[in-house]
């Protein structure tokens, strides 16, 4: 058997003529377009010299024409390899000289930029743009659909998809055709997906969240999805009335909630709603079942391990855990010093195994080797504990633990008490450095308008909940938190901020 995931996604199509994809625009692409579609553009990019086992780099805007560009790479035995939009020219010169691709596709106003740079390691230069056209598609349209996937193993690189990387350069997490299929299909099952499903598709495609999680799903399921190129909660919320699933960020979620129009009834044709790429509130998470009676499903993965853990879909969503290990992977807690297994509600390394975990970072050997403990786990970088019931629970990046005076501080521990305060909306905990302490605890607080919240009233209530060592030395009040795309706190930037705060 083939083991492409093109193939798994497509052999056996009893119905082409059912509706896959759906766009704001008003295209309605059927499973038989979409897979003709993939057919000429694998045509193209193997008249454009790409050959199995090259990269196929694409920074272009989401469009059908772009995951079609994903499913013809993957098709023709390529490597996809999606950017972020938002990446400069500067920052596009590391990642194509790092993944050396055979072919850049990218938006039509950035070829001249990119022509150069592409040069340097021989790759050739198309066009895509959010409008779906460009040298690319019109090349497309005049060659035959017939094309015969390219036969690839289970363990053959299907994409490779760099680290956001907020410290040092950012790696490129190479993914197999199985890593792939299998955490898909196992996400179909666990969430219950089935042809009757219509998904609201409002993430972007550069990353794991948008491009695997959401859009593999739905095509495994021949569920359909609306296409959407950004978060517009009227819309979004205009659709609910005819779709069943979305997934989003916590930003999603956040922004909804504050729309008049988000209410039981406008949600009452939706089954599910997925959260993750960030941390849920807890308060968000009370707030939306308030609202609309749906408890919000949070699950946790990451770019190098697709999904690991997920609320039940029958049974608790809990609040601020992130839920049980996905059938095949397993979890654990570590002893970040010892390697050691801790027992329940003990914080410590997450680790995880199993299909869904990469083949390593490209062409970083060592990186990948220091990263993996010898029986197969893979150290995610998150603080975390399971607890007695079995849900996980993330408390942080442990680049984003504090120590102060030698102790260990959570930050997630204080940032929970600090978001339970009234007129509190969310907090960030970070560390910088002290001359005493070695680094002070800081937080960092957005308040609702009006509301009287400032240091000494943040630092008296927490006074008495907290052992000395993990009170903040200050607290400082932003109108909001820098975050980036997927709608992470960008901690590292809050460090920078506030780096001189307690040094002269
Ligand atoms: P990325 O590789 O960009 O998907 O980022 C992965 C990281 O996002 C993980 O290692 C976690 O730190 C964080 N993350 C993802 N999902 C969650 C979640 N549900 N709760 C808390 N953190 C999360």
């Amino acid at each position: 058997m083939n083991a492409n995931l093109f193939s798994r996604l497509f052999d056996g199509l009893d119905d082409p003529s059912r509706l896959a994809i759906e766009t704001a625009d008003g295209q309605h692409i059927s499973y038989g377009d979409l897979m003709a579609r993939a057919g000429q553009m694998a045509n193209v990019l193997v008249s454009r010299g790409v050959k199995p086992g090259d990269r196929v780099a694409a920074q272009t805007e989401k469009s059908v024409a772009a995951l079609v560009l994903y499913l013809a790479s993957v098709r023709a035995g390529a490597v996809y390899l999606p950017l972020n939009t938002a990446y400069t020219l500067n920052e596009l010169e590391y990642f194509i000289g790092d993944a050396e691709p055979s072919l850049v596709v990218c938006d039509p106003s950035k070829a001249e930029g990119i022509g150069p740079i592409a040069a340097k390691v021989g790759a050739k230069v198309e066009t895509l743009g959010a409008d779906g056209q460009g040298s690319l598609t019109q090349a497309a349209a005049s060659v035959t659909a017939e094309f015969e996937t390219v036969d690839r193993a289970n363990d053959d690189l299907a994409a490779i998809l760099y680290t956001s990387g907020t410290t040092g350069r950012s790696k490129g997490a190479m993914l197999t055709h199985d890593n792939l299929a299998s955490n898909s299909l196992s996400l179909v099952d666990y969430w219950r997906f089935t042809d009757k499903d219509v998904l609201i598709h409002a993430l972007p495609i550069y990353h794991t969240h948008g491009l695997f999680v959401a859009s593999n799903v739905t095509l495994f399921a021949r569920a359909a999805m609306i296409f959407l190129p950004k978060l517009d909660p009227d819309l979004i919320i205009r659709l609910m009335a005819r779709a069943t699933v979305m997934m989003g960020v916590p930003t999603f979620y956040t922004r909804l909630l504050q729309s008049p129009a988000l209410t039981k009834e406008s949600t009452r044709h939706m089954r599910l709603f997925v959260s993750g790429s960030a941390p849920l509130l807890a308060d968000t998470h009370r707030e939306w079942f308030a609202r609309t009676g749906h408890a919000v499903l949070e699950r946790y993965g990451m770019t190098e391990t697709n999904m690991n853990t997920s609320n039940p879909y029958d049974g608790d969503r809990v609040p601020g855990a992130v839920g049980f290990a996905l059938p095949g992977v397993s979890v654990r807690v570590t002893d970040p010093e010892t390697g050691k297994t801790l027992g329940p509600d003990n914080i410590g390394m997450i680790e995880v195994k199993g299909p869904n975990v990469f083949k390593g970072y490209w062409r970083m050997p060592e990186k990948t080797k220091a990263e993996f403990r010898d029986d197969g786990f893979f150290i995610t970088g998150d603080l975390g504990k399971i607890d007695g019931r079995g849900y996980v629970h993330i408390l942080g990046r442990g680049k984003d633990l504090v120590i102060s005076g030698g102790f260990n501080v959570y930050p997630k521990e204080i940032e929970s008490e600090i978001d339970a305060m009234p007129g509190v909306i969310e907090s960030a905990v970070i560390g910088v450095p002290h001359a005493d302490f070695g680094e002070g605890v800081t937080a960092v607080l957005v308040c609702d308008k009006g509301a009287a919240v400032d240091e000494a009233s943040v630092l008296k209530a927490l006074d008495g909940r907290l052992a000395k060592f993990k009170m903040p030395k200050r607290v400082i009040v932003v109108d909001e938190l820098p975050r980036n795309a997927m709608g992470k706190v960008q901690k590292n930037i809050l460090r920078d901020t506030y780096a001189k705060i307690y040094v002269k």
